[in-house]
């Protein structure tokens, strides 16, 4: 606390983003990253934009990669907004497309951000329970309200709802934009950017961060109706014009471009995933299904954060998360096959047995 502070950043609770630890020999599952490296065509793209050109501004309007994005998902470049990593397109989404005089709906578990941008931005917000099944259901969301996020499929827990279900909620909140954040999508969800066309109010986000390997590039982008995308432009021209560097332009359009690379690494990490969860399985977790590169698991008998300490002793970083209802919950992100056995072995280790 400092009396050099505005009073809103006194109220503040920020995000506490996963741990990027320094140290060597780590296997680090905890932040949902890809285990492998990005698309080599990206990675050319970029060295080549390395030049002279750097002493000038980037386009401010992304205007080549917004094209990029709206070819490969059948659309107009005036439907794609492009933004510094998708965590800046969903602030800016919080701030430019929410009704303030209601309270904005998101799950009880699900992305950590949603209630610090309510925070930070001064909107209310509600919090629903997802149901026993750790699952959403549309119809708690059909409340008066001043906006909605979902997650799809949702953070920590891997769910995906059907784009009928999406379809639905959105001819229900006619004028209340439904954020979806498509983070994991690639993973095995269907997308709801075709939804886009049907519905003006759906705001489909999406990132380069997990299934482009680009966690570092900091690229994320969203797609919707016009309307939509010019609130977002008022709010982004309002705080940084420039928030996509030339090299980042020049390095997501190519990794967009290269769809061929993405089925290739997603179907791995698919693969790996199935043969993961059979694995803990057999070790006597409770798995919940998902359709992301990570998995929420529980086991009867060993606390999580026993669990979490004697993985971290063997240089092994999970992520256990704050909602209460996962507390006793362990989110591990989908590594290659080498490195999930290690994990087993690790856990074996510790004294977890085959049944
Ligand atoms: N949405 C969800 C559900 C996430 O888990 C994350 C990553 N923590 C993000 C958005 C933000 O990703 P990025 O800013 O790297 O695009």
């Amino acid at each position: 606390m400092s009396r050099f502070w505005n009073p809103i950043v006194s109220e503040l609770h920020p995000y506490i983003p996963g741990e990027q630890p320094h140290f060597v020999d780590i296997l680090k599952l905890n932040t949902n990253e890809l285990p492998y490296g990005p698309s080599p065509a990206a990675l050319d793209a970029m060295k080549d934009s390395c030049d002279d050109t750097l002493r000038l501004y980037p386009d401010p309007t992304a205007r080549d990669l917004r094209r990029v994005i709206a070819s490969t998902y059948g659309t107009t470049e005036e439907r794609v907004f492009v933004g510094n990593g998708s965590d800046e397109v969903l602030a800016h989404a919080f701030r430019a497309l929410v009704s303030p005089a209601a309270p904005m709906l998101f799950a009880d578990v699900s992305y950590g951000f949603y209630p610090v941008y309510c925070g930070l931005f001064g909107q209310p917000y509600q919090e629903i329970p997802l149901n026993d099944r750790f699952e959403i259901d549309i119809e708690d969301y059909t409340v008066p309200c001043g906006g909605i996020a979902i997650a799809n499929p949702n953070a920590n827990t891997g769910h995906a709802l059907s784009l009928d279900s999406l379809s639905r909620l959105a001819t229900l909140q006619p004028d209340r934009t439904i954020i979806v954040d498509e983070a994991y999508v690639d993973f095995g969800a269907q997308s709801a950017i075709r939804l886009t066309e049907e519905h003006d109010n759906i705001l489909v986000v999406q990132t380069l961060s997990k299934s482009r390997a680009l966690a570092g590039l900091r690229v994320g982008y969203a797609v919707g109706h016009p309307d939509l995308i010019e609130g977002l432009v008022r709010v982004k021209d309002s705080f940084n014009s420039y928030p996509l560097s030339r090299i980042a332009q020049a390095g997501a359009a190519a990794a967009i471009a290269d769809s061929s690379w993405l089925t290739q690494k997603t179907r791995q990490v698919m693969a790996t995933r199935g043969r993961f969860v059979q694995s803990l399985a057999g070790l006597g977790f409770d798995i919940l299904p998902s359709c992301a590169n990570f998995v929420l698991i529980h086991h009867p008998a060993h606390q999580a954060d026993k669990l979490l300490t004697g993985l971290r002793e063997r240089h092994i970083i999970v992520r256990q998360l704050s909602a209460p209802r996962i507390r006793d919950w362990l989110r591990i992100t989908i590594g290659t096959d080498q490195e999930m056995d290690r994990l087993i072995e690790a856990l074996a280790s510790m004294g977890l047995t085959p049944r």
